[in-house]
């Protein structure tokens, strides 16, 4: 029989919070029912959000509240070959392309097309959908403008992407019970699979990296629900079987807000110092 894996993977950006608490707890709590392993990942692609001392911090804190994994703790920036290759395949399908619009580029673009319509699509997070205008760009054009060292990251072909596979994609979700989900990629247009000067994004590493440390259950906050949906793609671009995903709910300020790294009350550094026991935060996490 196989073992159960399970991962508890955060991006060392700032300190971990209550939300991060419940997350990595509730993974634990639910990987120890299952006799399951439990592994630890920094998601640390971001070179400048991303400091060794913030990781240590963090994982004094995940020590602190009582999270225990197994040794080693899996890196992403230590792997980006591992993530070039994957995007090589993806460009070499003809499913990526390069994408030179800046942030303030697209809304420019989308101006001059649409003459003022603020109809434009946006992203299940909020984000206006890249515009054609590099989709559509000559091999010639684009070679040029990548020796003259115009920066760019690189854009999944939502279009042919979907073409590619040809049926619709889904996943196992445990969340509020185990049910099917379709998977709606194509709310997300040409998402982002390797940022400026990295060969990778998120989506990229993520699915690569559940892949490789052979995750079968991802436990994750409900914030990512939707993006569940471009990892489904890549998975299957990409030949991957998926893991079972359970979104939890996420843990709210008192105005009903997700926390954010940046809010220093709630992180488990400034509750500690204030006098906050293990046991304490457990409880205010319900777990
Ligand atoms: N690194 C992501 C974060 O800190 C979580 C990714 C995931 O669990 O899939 O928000």
């Amino acid at each position: 029989m196989t073992v159960p894996v399970f991962r508890f993977a955060p991006s060392p950006n700032g300190h971990l919070h209550l939300g991060h608490a419940y997350s990595a707890l509730l993974n634990q709590k639910m990987a120890r029912n299952m006799d399951a392993r439990q592994l630890l990942r920094m998601e640390d692609n971001d070179r400048e959000r991303c400091t060794p001392a913030l990781e240590r911090t963090m994982i004094e804190d995940l020590h602190w509240i009582g999270f225990t994994w197994e040794q080693p703790v899996r890196r992403q920036s230590e792997h980006f070959p591992v993530y070039r290759r994957a995007l090589d395949k993806l460009i070499g399908m003809n499913l990526a392309y390069p994408a030179f619009l800046s942030r303030g580029g697209i809304k420019v673009e989308i101006e001059r097309t649409t003459k003022g319509d603020d109809g434009w699509p946006r992203d299940p997070d909020g984000a206006l959908l890249y515009p054609s205008v590099d989709r559509e760009l000559s091999k010639r054009e684009r070679a040029k403008r990548i020796s003259e060292g115009q920066p760019f990251s690189w854009r999944l072909d939502m279009e042919r992407a979907l073409e590619y596979v040809g049926e619709p994609l889904s996943w196992c979700e445990t969340v509020p019970d185990t049910h099917i989900v379709g998977a709606r990629p194509q709310d997300w247009g040409d998402v982002i699979i390797a940022r400026k000067d990295m060969p990778t994004s998120y989506h990229l590493s993520v699915v690569i990296d559940d892949a490789l440390q052979g995750i079968t259950h991802v436990v994750r906050g409900k914030d990512l629900f939707h993006a569940t949906s471009v990892h489904r793609l890549l998975q299957r671009l990409l030949d991957i079987d998926p893991p079972t995903y359970h979104h939890h709910a996420l843990v709210l300020d008192h105005d009903g807000e997700k926390l954010s790294k940046s809010r220093k009350d709630t992180s488990l550094r400034s509750l500690r110092e204030q006098g906050a026991s293990a046991d304490d935060i457990r409880v205010m996490v319900g777990l």
